[in-house]
């Protein structure tokens, strides 16, 4: 961590060039933009290069973003981009991103970090335009944990066998699509996370995808959640403030904007197919994303401790939404990179972005057969859960 009153900001503004190096690529992106009828209009905010969200609509031709109050809303062409003043959240038809940097305002202007628009609005508003992203393939499928490591343990089953099952189902069904798919565990055995890394980079025009399921220390916490390795300069999670690490170049950084691009794909088909609370896309530095040179990322498909994630994560259709889950996210992958649908419904969706791809979230009857109102069940559940927790001191937090 930075000494006290040694912020971030000031290190990345005076320090040398290697510190300058993380906001170098931004200045790059804003340069480069020539079909662009005016030039953006950069404005410094805590010491980090922001851009009005005006600016975000003229450059992706919508309209004039809507304001009301810290809201606003952009709205157009099958486009719905909203976020709130304050906010380290933004929502992209639907699917919530948890941002490099708050939103901003200064002078009556939203400002969003230009960060932001070239990590996660740029790849995920025209995937179709990310450099030297080939047409995948091959699939490296990462079933967390295993042997003598646990994983999460929640009472109806354990992480790691409930992972192992659902990379085996995503194994058959990307299969029969015609796809090559490659297991760093396809049993019940320990492997280091270094060693799954150094695997997955034996295979150069493939994708990474690790599954996991979740545990929280109150045992109410809901939700599934997709991470995306935090770009470099970019503190991960839900921190705000700098480590180290941060500015530390990773291989995985290489693929930044495949990254969030595969993200997307992945994140919204998981809600499309299991229909659990969206915790949202989020960065970190978890060494199976960091360490790997071809596109990756981490699924969190629900809380293992949690009494209703519980009790789906136990049933076969459930994983059978998230094999699904992940067939559908790697084919619109595929597809919103080659500006092509090659595949139909119901898994139709050419673009990570497309109107058609916005998650439906309407109540329904959902492909795991769980009642409409499970969302309302599942914030019930967590509202009593929590009070009972509060009542008694919590169990020592885990990590998984
Ligand atoms: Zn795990």
């Amino acid at each position: 961590m930075p000494a006290k009153g040694d912020t971030p900001e000031t290190k990345l503004l005076s320090g040398t060039w290697n510190m300058f190096r993380p906001v170098f690529p931004l200045l790059i992106f804003l340069l480069a933009i020539t079909n662009c009828p005016a030039a953006w209009q950069v404005i410094m905010a805590e010491g980090r290069r922001h851009v009005p969200i005006e600016d975000v609509s003229r450059f992706y031709q919508l309209p004039k973003p809507i304001k009301n109050g810290r809201f606003f809303e952009i709205i157009g062409k099958g486009r719905k981009i909203r976020g709130e003043i304050g906010k380290r959240e933004i929502f992209i038809n639907n699917v919530k991103y948890v941002l490099c940097f708050p939103i901003r305002e200064r002078n009556g202007s939203i400002l969003i970090s230009a960060m932001d628009v070239t990590k996660i609005i740029e790849p995920v508003m025209r995937p179709s335009l990310i450099k030297n992203a080939a047409p995948i393939r091959t699939v490296i499928l990462d079933a967390g944990h295993g042997g003598h490591d646990s994983g999460a343990k929640g009472s109806r089953g354990i992480e790691k066998e409930a992972a192992l099952d659902v990379v085996l189902r995503a194994k058959r069904l990307l299969e029969q699509s015609g796809y090559t798919v490659h297991l760093t565990r396809s049993r019940d055995v320990f492997i280091p996370l270094e060693d799954r890394a150094a695997f997955a980079n034996k295979f150069p025009g493939a994708i990474f995808v690790s599954v996991h399921f979740n545990k929280s220390s109150s045992g109410g916490a809901t939700g599934i959640e997709t991470f995306a390795l935090a770009p470099r300069g970019v503190p991960s999670m839900d921190e705000e403030n700098f480590s180290y690490s941060d500015l530390k170049q990773h291989r995985g950084h290489a693929r930044d904007s495949e990254n969030i691009a595969l993200a997307t794909a992945l994140h919204s088909s998981m809600l499309r197919q299991m229909r659990l609370f969206d915790r949202g896309i989020k960065r970190a530095r978890f060494v199976v994303i960091r360490d790997i040179a071809i596109p990756g990322v981490l699924l969190e498909g629900g809380f293992m401790n949690h009494p209703v994630d519980g009790r789906l994560i136990a049933s076969s259709q459930y994983r059978d939404a998230f094999a699904r889950a992940i067939l559908e996210g790697v084919s619109r992958y595929r597809s919103a990179l080659s500006g092509r649908r090659d595949y139909q419904e119901p898994s139709a969706v050419a673009s990570a972005t497309d109107k058609s791809s916005v998650p439906n979230l309407t109540p329904a009857v959902s492909a795991t057969g769980v009642p409409s109102s499970l969302n309302e069940a599942v914030q019930r559940a967590a509202e009593e859960i929590k009070k009972k927790a509060a009542e008694k001191p919590s169990p020592t937090p885990n990590a998984n």
